[in-house]
């Protein structure tokens, strides 16, 4: 069965991916185990601590599975039952972790945020001073498009002596992250956010505390043992056979951003989220947030009548674009606009120009 190709995908992963790469992504699958393989993988970690401000002596493990993987490979390996974490819960990503926790039965307390709410220090206050271990939060919750506040977060965890683990999975790229300023021990993401390459990939950077942490400690689960990807990406190298063509793929990735520049690549994301968050102004759409990420813009219709949903659904049947719809509550009242991937400003023309025949026709209004 062949799945019809979109027009233009505003998606929040996966995302629109350049020629180059997908033409790697078509390319033989070479044999792994060789001092070339070994070779990429280091040039993989050297470019990903950098380009996350990462501390002298930080190490990066290169997780085959999606970003999820990343997420409970980083959570089962650095907390137990005897650790208890503080929980930003608003939206399904946040919700994520708590489910994480429950399944390795590692106590939590979830702050929990409504839709498209930013986390204030009233929301910290509570727990100052309590006797947490540890702090996991989505640096941006996708779901709702939310950029969580980094150096408020990051004060209290200094201040509290709580191990802060940050899952950047959509926002690396998007938005400017400093690990070693916000001393977080965990920075994540993965292969089919803004690194723009295909789904299977999950990237785990560790500070050095976090790294003596896993190697002094007993493994929980056999293939998402960080331990085991340490040890092994020591030589340049994965325990078991990992996502090849992927890995590939993100080290000319990688590569090309360092040719470019981080905060040049940053820039142009950046710079094709706030020419839409301009544009889209005087559309009756009402942006759900006060403190949107630069990775997607979350919109509500301010027509009742119009279903966020049904927008994504015309969209998607008679234009080929593919915007982010919402499930659960949220179908009807939110859908987002992605910013991340091989996008230009171009792409917002196409997408205006077809919010403009659907004014013109009265379907928005
Ligand atoms: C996409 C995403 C994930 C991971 O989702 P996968 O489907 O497992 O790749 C986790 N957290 C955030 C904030 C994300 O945007």
């Amino acid at each position: 069965m062949e799945i019809k190709k979109d027009h233009l995908n505003f998606a929040v992963g996966p995302v629109p991916m350049e020629e180059s790469l997908m033409a790697l992504g078509a390319e033989p699958i070479p044999y792994f185990r060789t001092a070339d393989f070994s070779a990429l993988m280091k040039e993989n970690e050297r470019l990903m601590k950098q380009f996350v401000h990462a501390e002298e002596g930080a190490r990066v493990a290169f997780l085959t599975g999606s970003g999820t993987a990343a997420m409970e490979a980083s959570v089962a390996g650095l907390f137990s039952k005897n650790d208890r974490l503080l929980i930003v819960n608003g939206g399904s990503f946040g919700h994520r972790f708590c489910e994480i926790c429950d399944v390795h039965g590692i106590p939590y307390e979830a702050i929990g945020l409504s839709v498209g709410e930013s986390l204030k220090p009233e929301h910290l206050a509570p727990y100052e001073g309590g006797d947490f271990t540890g702090f996991l939060v989505n640096m941006g919750e996708t779901s709702t498009g939310v950029l969580y506040d980094m150096p408020m977060i990051a004060d209290f965890c200094r201040r509290n002596h709580l191990s802060l683990v940050v899952d950047a999975i959509s926002t690396f790229l998007a938005d400017e992250i400093d690990m070693a300023a916000l001393g977080a021990d965990v920075v994540l993401t993965g292969s089919q956010k803004a690194l723009a390459v295909a789904p299977g990939v999950s990237v785990v950077v560790l500070s050095p505390r976090a790294v003596e942490k896993i190697y002094a400690s007993k493994p929980v689960c056999y293939y998402l043992d960080l331990k085991a990807a340490l040890v092994n990406g020591e030589r340049g190298q994965t325990p078991f056979t990992p996502a090849v063509g992927i890995l590939i793929q993100l080290n000319k990735r990688l590569c090309d951003i360092e040719a470019e520049g981080f905060e040049n690549a940053l820039a142009k994301t950046r710079a094709v989220a706030e020419d839409f968050r301009c544009r889209i102004a005087k559309y009756p759409f009402v942006l759900a947030t006060d403190s949107p990420s630069n990775a997607v813009t979350p919109l509500t219709p301010k027509n009742p009548d119009l279903s966020a949903y049904r927008l994504f659904e015309i969209l998607k049947e008679e234009f080929d674009i593919i915007i982010c719809p919402n499930g659960g509550d949220l179908k009807d009242k939110l859908f987002r606009v992605g910013h991340i991937g091989h996008h230009t400003i171009k792409d917002n023309d196409i997408l205006f120009e077809a919010l403009d025949a659907l004014v013109a026709r009265g379907v928005i209004s």
